[in-house]
């Protein structure tokens, strides 16, 4: 009893603070934004709907052969709201139908590197704004690049793809439509696509090192997610009978291959990486390396801009603005308001310390005097 007395005595409280951020974080919800890149038909659609479980492509219209010629590369934007256990994840996938499609496909990943900095610079312009509470984040958090089975490696438009982004999104690569290889193959090509993204100095997401601490399992699942990637994937939107049981899967005359079976493929480790383990690392390194990267960039272009031409010039590049509604003119009209009052006060105070009277006399004391104060209308004159 009197130890445990004592030992309320010595807790402050301060143990609570994770469930606090847990409760506030659940309350506030999250959000996420997943890219999918690679050329039509390697099976995005069906393994994004394979992930999240939800049909975002119902009103997709497919091209035909002609109209691919000359497409461009199109980037739209699906977003679903999803809730599990009370937890709510906005999820934003960016499609980019198109990329690699056309007889040409020079430069065909700058609408996607566009669409990224654009996001970055909307982020910085939020940042930098009067209103920071409620700014949506919508920078691109992982890009999952499909890489054809059919190849021997990567082929060059891969590589370009990968050098033209992988300073701005966390990449990480996966070999489609994994049922059309034998396991063999499946560990030939994972092989050369890793000793390619070496030799052209690709820098894909890096999974970060396990800490010292933590279990046994949790080390070998992490080891065992190392040495998958890039991860080997198959998706499905059909449900089949596997051993009595129903499964997600691709049926065939001589079989059905899983898509959540272990030794299948890749899926479930990709999909615990992104979902279970690593959604949040994502988020911090998007943040705190390719988001400080392209904010590092802006504030040298604007500093050295400054010393060019020797005057202000603003820092973020210039989108034209929208014209402040009315809550925003408030906002603005408030804060000119409480600054030219502090600084009204501020005067009046160096004034009223100098008079000689009040030499000496305690500052509560002098503010305690209200005659010498002016009136609050005349403050900002000066002149008291
Ligand atoms: P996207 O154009 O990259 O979005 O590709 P889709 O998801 O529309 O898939 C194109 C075709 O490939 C469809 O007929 C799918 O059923 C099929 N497909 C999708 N994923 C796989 C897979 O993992 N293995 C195989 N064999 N086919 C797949």
């Amino acid at each position: 009893m009197a130890e445990n007395q004592d030992h309320e005595k010595q807790y402050v409280g301060f143990a609570t603070l994770p469930n606090q951020v847990h409760r506030k974080s659940v309350k506030k919800g999250f959000d996420f934004t997943l890219m999918v890149a690679g050329e039509s038909g390697l099976g995005k659609s069906t393994l994004v709907n394979s992930l999240f479980l939800t049909d975002l492509y119902k009103d997709r219209k497919l091209l035909n052969a002609e109209e691919r010629i000359n497409q461009t590369v199109e980037i739209i934007k699906h977003t679903v709201d999803i809730e599990e256990k009370g937890v709510k994840l906005k999820l934003t996938i960016v499609d980019t139908p198109g990329f690699g499609d056309a007889v040409n496909n020079t430069e065909c990943w700058k609408p996607i590197t566009d669409y990224i900095d654009q996001q970055f610079e909307q982020y910085f312009r939020d940042e930098s704004g009067l209103n920071r509470k409620n700014i949506q984040d919508n920078r691109v958090h992982c890009c999952l690049y499909f890489i054809s089975p059919f190849g021997h490696g990567l082929r060059p438009v891969d590589v370009e793809f990968m050098k033209a982004l992988h300073e701005k999104v966390n990449i990480v690569p996966l070999i489609a439509k994994a049922d059309c290889l034998i396991p063999s193959e499946i560990r030939k090509l994972k092989e050369r696509i890793r000793e390619e993204i070496d030799k052209f100095g690709i820098k894909v997401y890096q999974f970060p090192e396990c800490d010292s601490d933590e279990d046994e399992e949790f080390k070998q699942q992490d080891r065992e997610l190392k040495e998958s990637a890039p991860f080997a994937v198959i998706g499905s939107n059909t449900v089949v009978e596997a051993k009595g049981q129903r499964v997600r899967g691709r049926l065939y005359p001589w079989g059905i291959v899983e898509v959540e079976n272990q030794a299948h493929c890749d899926f479930v480790k990709l999909r615990n990486m992104l979902i279970r383990t690593h959604m949040h690392d994502l988020k911090d390194v998007t943040c705190d390396v390719h988001y400080e990267n392209y904010r590092a960039q802006c504030i040298q272009q604007m500093t050295s801009k400054l010393t060019q031409d020797n005057r202000i010039e603003s820092p973020i590049p210039i989108l034209p603005l929208p014209t402040p509604d009315t809550e925003t003119e408030k906002l603005i009209k408030m804060k000119d308001e409480e600054v030219s009052t502090i600084c009204a006060c501020a005067s009046w105070m160096l004034e009223l310390e100098s008079r000689e009277s009040l030499q000496g006399c305690p500052i509560e004391v002098v503010l305690r005097l209200p005659l010498l104060c002016p009136p609050v209308g005349s403050w900002g004159g000066g002149q008291g």
